[in-house]
């Protein structure tokens, strides 16, 4: 029987699972992060160490936030975690038989993946994760493969520009769209409306359901969010958008959304996408990186930048075919 363990690392907790071939979650971990770099390799070297005693482990799966490349299995920068040009597929490696198959992926993109395998949701094979904590994240199974993009940085949504010119925010830009639909966006906007204490927003959400200001405010982010999704809807048509994390997971503030997403104006060729809540909570990360270790060679998106030489279009003569452009200087 095949069987793959995640390890999904986080600023605060490491969370692991053990997969059976089905999605069964065999056995789970969860321990505090440590501080420092270094701390966290030891601890991982621990977390493998103790489920490879138990278990034959042919795949496993690294989940991280940061900025992560799949093929050559390095991460670039993960500010939270302390690494840097880090190759964590070698690190993992050393400690397993050499058979073993050692994956690592960003944590949206593996908590998208397992939701989309397991999380029991319509079918479909274009699909969106949306994590709305306390910033906003993003994953996207597209024509049933996990869209992974160029260098692996595919789904970093939360800085796209919602509103040209505006709130600026810590990445340097502004307008960035989880100024406005996130977390921290819900408390900055429940103080604006009078809320002033540090869980605003948690109290505003509370509210929603009998205090009309309270409502307004939560129907602010979330049109807001829904703004963003139909761009999203645009480019990658996606039919059902998963909402994860802190302020997504909330059946509230989904009855809103849901709402605010019914009521936006959409028009064809564009679609509106099904909108649900995440299932599989705080494992998703471990659960879809275990998933993803023993994904299949031939489905492993390569990025381009790992890719040498041309496309084979660009050997095509065209000079005969394309006519001349007509010149009306
Ligand atoms: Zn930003």
């Amino acid at each position: 029987m095949t069987r793959s363990l995640g390890i999904d690392i986080g600023g605060t907790k490491i969370a692991s699972a053990v997969l059976d071939h089905d999605g069964t979650v065999m056995d789970v971990e969860t321990t505090p992060t440590a501080r420092g770099g270094d701390l966290i390799l030891e601890q991982i070297a621990a977390i493998v160490d103790g489920f490879a005693g138990k278990y034959d482990l042919p795949g496993i799966g690294i989940a991280v936030p940061g900025d992560v490349n799949p093929i050559t299995g390095i991460i670039r920068s993960a500010p939270n975690i302390g690494w840097t040009d880090l190759d964590i597929v070698e690190h993992v490696r050393a400690l397993l038989p050499a058979e073993a198959a050692v994956r690592v992926d960003n944590d949206a993109n593996a908590a998208a993946w397992a939701e989309y395998r397991f999380g029991g949701h319509p079918r479909t094979d274009s699909f969106a994760m949306i994590t709305v904590g306390t910033g906003l994240g993003g994953g996207f199974v597209i024509n049933g493969r996990l869209l992974r993009g160029a260098t692996g940085a595919a789904g970093e949504i939360g800085h796209l520009a919602l509103v040209p010119g505006g709130d600026s925010c810590p990445c340097g830009s502004r307008g960035c769209w989880e100024r406005y639909a996130s977390g921290s966006a819900l408390q900055r906007a429940s103080v604006a409306a009078g809320w002033d204490n540090p869980t605003a927003g948690q109290d505003v959400l509370s509210a929603a359901g009998t205090h009309p200001a309270a409502h307004q405010v939560v129907e602010g982010v979330a049109r807001d969010l829904t703004r963003g999704i139909l761009l999203l809807s645009s480019a990658l048509d996606p039919s059902l958008v998963i909402l994860g994390g802190g302020l997504g997971s909330d059946r509230r503030f989904l009855a809103i959304a849901q709402e605010a997403l019914a009521g936006a104006e959409v028009t064809p060729p564009r679609s509106r996408p099904q909108l649900r809540t995440a299932v599989l909570g705080p494992l998703a990360g471990a659960i879809g990186a275990a998933d993803l270790s023993l994904e299949p060679a031939d489905q492993k998106t390569e990025p381009e930048a790992s890719r040498t030489g041309t496309n084979s279009a660009d050997k095509v003569h065209l000079s005969g075919i394309i006519p001349q452009v007509p010149n009306y200087a």
